[in-house]
């Protein structure tokens, strides 16, 4: 499959992660002091402490933590009152994640496009969409790869609407939007501690709220809906998503590393910008006015012009080579050749086969209406642009190895073996 160019590079000894757990030693004094104490369960100083640590830099009142960021984004769907046959706004360029929990209280997502600046939610297609379904009330809105969206837009238009937003900031945990911690624009709002977030605690997840009853709820809702009684008494349907206290340990010691992951981040996503600057390729953008992305994974896209032929099917990819161009599976099929991960952009939401029946509404109004025509990649809007943007960002795009522990050698050498597609 690789022809003579591609097989000047060295493969990699040690396997170059998109995004890897990186750890400082901190983790294990606080998992220790869990255990010398036998706090081993879902209570302990370790929770308490990254409670009003997280809480305090992000700049809520509340905050509950959790198992996962799938569970808070759970909860969160739970205060939001969804019940089954809701319609709710939701990103569809995002992680599945975004989504699931909709469908867990049995509501119905309707997915919002995303927009160029940012790859988040198009406000545009937000208010197209209340035109369409001007009885939905919540929104969930995410900031995809650590970039904050347009989230000053979008609550202006939840406000005309009278909806509650729910923010996914699982991957933009310490990114700003005009100097504001992304978690604390939302009604409710998740962050994740999954193993290759820009912090973690091996798994974990919180939810933050300025709302005192909503964090009160959420507190008994996770530790399975215990009533005040002398035997476990149940009014309400219960959940086990509790973080545990030695899960609080990890997230503990790495809090102190946030800054630093965040600068190593940064450093990597402007090394990758400097060394392709001559190539027909973006780095992934954002708002240089009014925002701070934790640049959790540098995303690079290729300009259209320089887009070699490139299928996808359900499940398999296939390219050809073209002299001066290059495609998503050809570069990310040569750096897993040469033992680097590196991912393609999430694939949206609206295009998943169990979301096939799912509204997709872009900034022209019903996306649904012109399928086939996206599945050919041919559909644009009036602006001579592409309708269906996260499709389009789907097929021109790919997240690059962005891992803490990455050395500038190894950058240097993914740089030229991304080089050497487009020869
Ligand atoms: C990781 C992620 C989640 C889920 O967090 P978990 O802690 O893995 O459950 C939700 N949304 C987005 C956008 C994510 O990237």
């Amino acid at each position: 499959m690789f022809i003579g160019e591609n097989d000047k590079f060295k493969k990699f000894e040690n396997k170059i992660w998109l995004s890897s757990p990186t750890m400082h030693g901190e983790e294990l004094y606080y998992i220790k002091k869990a255990y010398d104490t036998n706090w081993m369960s879902t209570i302990g100083e370790n929770i308490d402490v990254i409670e009003e640590k997280i809480a305090e830099k992000i700049g809520v009142y509340y905050s509950v933590a959790l198992a996962s960021g799938t569970s808070a984004l759970h909860l969160a769907m739970k205060l939001a009152g969804i019940k089954r046959g809701d319609k709710v706004f939701c990103q569809d360029l995002t992680f599945a994640a975004t989504v699931n929990p909709i469908v867990y209280e049995g509501g119905e997502p309707v997915f919002i496009d995303s927009e160029y600046d940012t790859w988040n939610m198009d406000p545009v297609a937000l208010e197209k969409a209340f035109e369409i379904f001007p009885e939905v009330k919540v929104i969930v809105v995410a900031h995809l790869y650590g970039t904050p969206s347009k989230i000053d837009q979008i609550r202006q238009i939840a406000d005309k609407h009278g909806a509650i937003i729910v923010e996914d900031a699982a991957e933009s945990f310490g990114a700003t939007y005009k100097g504001k911690e992304t978690g604390s624009f939302g009604d409710y709002n998740a962050i994740s501690f999954n193993g290759n977030k820009i912090i973690t605690g091996s798994s974990g997840g919180m939810l933050l709220t300025e709302n005192k009853e909503a964090a009160e709820k959420v507190r008994k809702w996770s530790t399975q809906s215990r009533e005040n009684a002398p035997w476990y008494q149940h009014e309400e349907i219960g959940y086990n998503y509790r973080m545990s206290n030695v899960i609080a340990g990890v997230v503990r010691g790495q809090i102190p590393y946030l800054k630093e992951h965040i600068a190593q981040k940064k450093e990597i996503y402007y090394r990758y910008k400097e060394g392709l600057k001559n190539l027909p390729i973006k780095m992934n953008p954002f708002d240089k006015e009014n925002s701070k992305p934790n640049y959790w994974l540098s995303c690079m896209i290729i300009d259209n012009k320089a887009m070699a032929k490139q299928v996808r099917s359900e499940t398999e990819a296939l390219y050809t080579r073209e002299k001066g161009k290059s495609s998503p599976t050809e570069i990310l099929e040569t750096l897993a050749k040469y033992n680097a991960e590196a991912r393609p952009i999430w694939k949206p939401m609206h295009m998943q086969a169990i979301f096939r029946n799912s509204s997709f509404i872009t900034r022209e109004g019903n996306g649904r209406a012109k399928t086939n025509a996206y599945i050919k990649g041919g559909s644009v809007g009036k602006d001579g642009k592409p309708l269906d943007v996260g499709m389009d960002i789907f097929n021109r795009g790919l997240c690059l190895p962005s891992d803490n522990k990455i050395t500038k050698e190894e950058q240097d050498e993914i740089i030229k073996i991304i080089k050497a597609c487009f020869n």
